[in-house]
């Protein structure tokens, strides 16, 4: 995707700080942190967000959320953590790029919204 903010990003196009990155997933700190850990994860594949993950690309969100797992262990977040997903305008999302933001570091509140 030309016009992609993160698809920018994952070509260093755009510089960003990197936390992980495989084959198929990139991991980056938040640029606007809402948490002492707050890394987004995206596939490097572009997909817009959860309303077109299917049958054919859900080996991607697999892959974001094995790396969810690494990145947890090596931020030292074994207390437990939080991962998000917005979808669309009633969600909240503002990039069109499936991502995951992955929060730790403090005793998040149970309130979603
Ligand atoms: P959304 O609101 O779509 O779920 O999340 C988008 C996230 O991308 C936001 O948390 C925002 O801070 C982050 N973000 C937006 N632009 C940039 C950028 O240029 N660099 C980085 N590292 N994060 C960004
Ligand atoms: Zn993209």
């Amino acid at each position: 995707m030309d016009d992609c903010l993160f698809c920018k990003i994952i070509a260093g196009e755009i510089p960003s700080t990197k936390v992980y990155e495989d084959e198929d997933v990139f991991a980056f700190r938040d640029i606007n942190p809402q948490a002492p850990a707050p890394i987004l994860l995206v596939p490097k594949k572009h997909i817009c967000c959860t309303r077109a993950i299917n049958s054919e690309n859900s080996f991607y969100v697999a892959k974001c959320f094995e790396a969810i797992a690494k990145i947890a262990k090596a931020e030292g977040l074994d207390n437990g953590y939080r991962v998000i997903n917005n979808c669309g305008e009633d969600g909240g999302q503002t990039v069109m790029h499936l991502h995951f933001h992955l929060l730790g570091g403090v005793k998040l509140g149970e309130k979603m919204v």
